[in-house]
């Protein structure tokens, strides 16, 4: 009991000199700060002109309040004020006050030097809740971003499913085999692209909240591109899709799962916003000690100063178009830059964009000669 009070204790003291040690280079700052002023104003103006003296001393004490806490700036203005009243005011070089005057310009310069420290304070104090209000405003607009788009998304295939669905059940459900069938279709393209959709939120939040374990596992690149490509069969049908991954390339330690998410979403992007007629091309190739993956597409691009921002969580180029909420880029980033790789898109020669990923060579076999490594 006692010990645990002691070390309660020893930590509060920790944590006060802790904290002055933070704070004191700015009362370092302070002391050479009032003493370069009064230098200055004593060479510039010696004891005859008090007024600019004064001004000059006092801009001391306005640059420590603006620059650091309300401690050196309050350390400042009574440093200021002692040396006004030691090297300015008679009898020199002494803290005594030989006239009545001079105590109260002793006092105004004591009173405005605080009163400088005080303003500097509120007006610094001022910014900082400034600035926390516009950080609660911008989360606020990013949470209302994500249920407008989340409740339009999650909206519009669920009254496909009802629709299909509820057309089927009832009494005067078509008798063709394939009206049903299209009905059916219908609802299970909806099905899975909800699923995507939930996929991607569940993994965003696991993403930012540090959950998502990689598992790394040295394997070969085009196995992944294969599994994305399987996955996204009913959404590439009829698409000219190209693969052209050179069988000497390296194996790379990574984690499957993860990363063919990563080639899943940009190759759905790269069917989305793209004519249906025209190619997607998947390639890789190794350079400089990393494996580069590249999804290439004929479509519209990307405008340049979007270039950036469309990794970015819930931003979109154009808003309502290809039924998304904008988390895909801002997942595969977060994916490949939990892997030490870099995402960026290009501007293709001919006309298009090309989406390119890197995933660093090195990564060691384990003793089983499966997994890799385990970050
Ligand atoms: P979502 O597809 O859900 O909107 P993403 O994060 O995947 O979200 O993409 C963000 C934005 O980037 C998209 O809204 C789209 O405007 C743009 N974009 C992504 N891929 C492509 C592409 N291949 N061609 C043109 N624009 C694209």
């Amino acid at each position: 009991m006692n010990r645990q009070t002691t070390s309660t204790a020893g930590g509060g003291d920790r944590g006060r000199i802790g904290a002055t040690i933070r704070a004191a280079p700015g009362y370092v700052a302070a002391v050479l700060v009032v003493a370069a002023a009064t230098l200055i104003a004593w060479f510039a103006f010696g004891s005859s002109d008090l007024a600019d003296v004064v001004m000059v001393v006092l801009l001391g004490v306005a640059v420590v309040s603006m620059r650091f806490g309300y401690g050196p700036s309050l350390l400042a203005a009574l440093l200021s004020a002692l040396a006004f009243e030691y090297f300015f005011l008679p009898p020199y070089f002494s803290l005594a006050i030989a006239n009545v005057h001079h105590v109260v310009t002793f006092g105004v310069m004591l009173t405005i030097a605080f009163v400088i420290s005080h303003l500097a304070q509120s007006v610094r104090d001022q910014a900082e809740r400034a600035r926390r209000a516009d950080l609660v405003a911008q989360t606020e607009l990013q949470r209302n971003a994500l249920l407008s788009s989340v409740s339009h998304d999650l909206r519009t295939p669920l009254a496909v499913i009802t629709g299909s669905t509820s057309a089927l059940l009832s009494p005067h459900a078509p008798v063709d085999e394939r009206a049903r069938r299209a009905l059916l279709e219908s609802a299970f393209r909806e099905a899975r692209r909800l699923d995507r959709l939930v996929r991607n939120l569940l993994d965003m939040a696991r993403l930012e909240a540090g959950e998502l374990r990689i598992k790394k596992e040295l394997q070969p690149v085009e196995e992944v591109v294969g599994a994305a490509l399987n996955c996204l069969e009913e959404r590439l049908r009829g698409r000219d899709v190209e693969v052209d991954i050179p069988d000497d390339l390296p194996l790379v330690a990574f984690d499957s799962v993860l990363v063919e998410q990563v080639v899943i979403n940009l190759v759905e992007n790269a069917a989305k916003y793209t004519p249906a007629d025209s190619p997607i091309e998947l390639s890789a190739s190794s350079s400089d000690g990393e494996v580069v993956v590249e999804i290439a597409d004929r479509g519209p691009g990307v405008p340049e100063q979007d270039k950036e921002r469309i990794f970015e969580k819930f931003y979109r180029v154009r808003a309502g178009e290809g039924g998304g909420v904008g988390l895909g880029l801002a997942i595969c980033r977060a994916i490949v830059g939990a892997h030490g790789g870099r995402i960026w898109v290009s501007e293709r020669a001919g006309g298009g964009s090309s989406f390119r990923f890197t995933l660093p060579l090195g990564g060691r076999p384990a003793q089983d000669g499966r997994s890799a490594t385990t970050a």
